[in-house]
């Protein structure tokens, strides 16, 4: 019996509700629901919060967190992911500062990687010239290319790569993917910062993925602390340009090992977590058996029971 918890907009409980309609068997005080489907119990609070029990709750929630994470939330949902007191001050767009992102989180297959760059304020419009932007809107071929630019301009930065034998263990031990990224971004700040040695930016922004009082709970759960001067946005990439610079080498560097990952199981391996991304796990379980996913997948991904499944058949 397992037990998953998720917060779901608004939008996305009423798309819930229609979805399991015909399987829901009662209604308690305080829900909106509750229904029995595919091997879970599913109950929906009328706060938004949805409770998925039984042998299966892991991967129907799954179908529901991936919704949740791409969804376009409510206006309101969205203002308050920003309403915190870690918003840059106004100019530092343009100010020298530290960015930092990460790539790879959303991938069943492939490590997480996560860059820091420092951008002097007067490298900030020629790095733009020389087509230094966000990431989302760039192909991995284009990005790989602006990743050596960036080398070659000699921009100093950190990359950090989490492999998925070190992920999985971290997430045995109780870490979440979070206090993951969390504990990457202030390495990779922190080796940045002792790489400037006595050049001091203006700040750093971090490319915002939780709130920034979660963000500081994670890195003091491991005797860390918040450097002076730090901020939170999301969709960061598109304001900073030290963001958006930590964003490209962050994924040059996932493309480069989802290719080194594909050479060493002698199939493409392809990125996101859809079902083409079961299959080519199927393949590899067949191939080298269950064991090898450790090496090349985070295990904990609804991905690896769909595979499993596929092997069955
Ligand atoms: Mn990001």
């Amino acid at each position: 019996m397992s037990n998953v918890v998720l917060q779901l907009p608004k939008n996305l409980l009423q798309k819930l509700k229609s979805h399991y309609q015909s399987q829901i068997h009662q209604t308690p005080v305080n829900t909106i629901f509750q229904a029995k489907a595919n091997g879970a119990s599913i109950t929906a609070y009328s706060s938004g919060k949805v409770l998925f029990q039984g042998k299966n709750a892991a991967i129907e929630a799954d179908k529901w967190k991936t919704l949740a994470l791409h969804s376009n939330q409510s206006q309101s949902a969205k203002v308050s992911v920003n309403q915190h007191d870690y918003q840059p001050p106004k100019d530092f767009f343009s100010q020298s500062h530290i960015g930092t992102d990460e790539a790879g989180t959303g991938d069943y297959f492939g490590p997480i990687t996560v860059g820091a760059v420092y951008v002097t304020d007067d490298q900030i419009e020629p790095l733009k010239q020389l087509g230094i932007t966000d990431s989302k809107t760039l192909t991995d071929d284009r990005i790989t290319e602006l990743a050596k630019t960036l080398v070659r301009e000699q921009i100093p930065y950190t990359l950090l790569t989490l492999d998925n034998k070190k992920y999985n263990q971290l997430q045995k031990k109780g870490w979440s993917q979070g206090k993951m990224k969390a504990m990457l971004h202030h390495h990779a700040i922190h080796k940045l910062a002792k790489k400037l040695g006595e050049v001091k930016p203006k700040g750093i922004l971090v490319d915002q993925f939780c709130q920034p009082s979660v963000y500081q709970k994670h890195i003091q759960s491991e005797g860390e602390g918040l450097p002076e001067n730090t901020f939170f946005m999301t969709k960061a990439e598109s304001y900073s340009t030290a963001v958006a610079a930590a964003s490209i080498i962050a994924r040059a560097k996932f493309v480069k090992e989802m290719d080194r990952l594909s050479k060493s199981v002698g199939v493409t391996i392809p990125k996101g977590a859809s079902n083409k991304v079961d299959e080519t796990a199927a393949y590899i379980i067949r191939k080298f058996g269950l064991n090898k996913m450790n090496q090349v997948a985070k295990t904990h991904f609804a991905n690896t029971e769909k595979a499993k499944k596929l092997v069955k058949k």
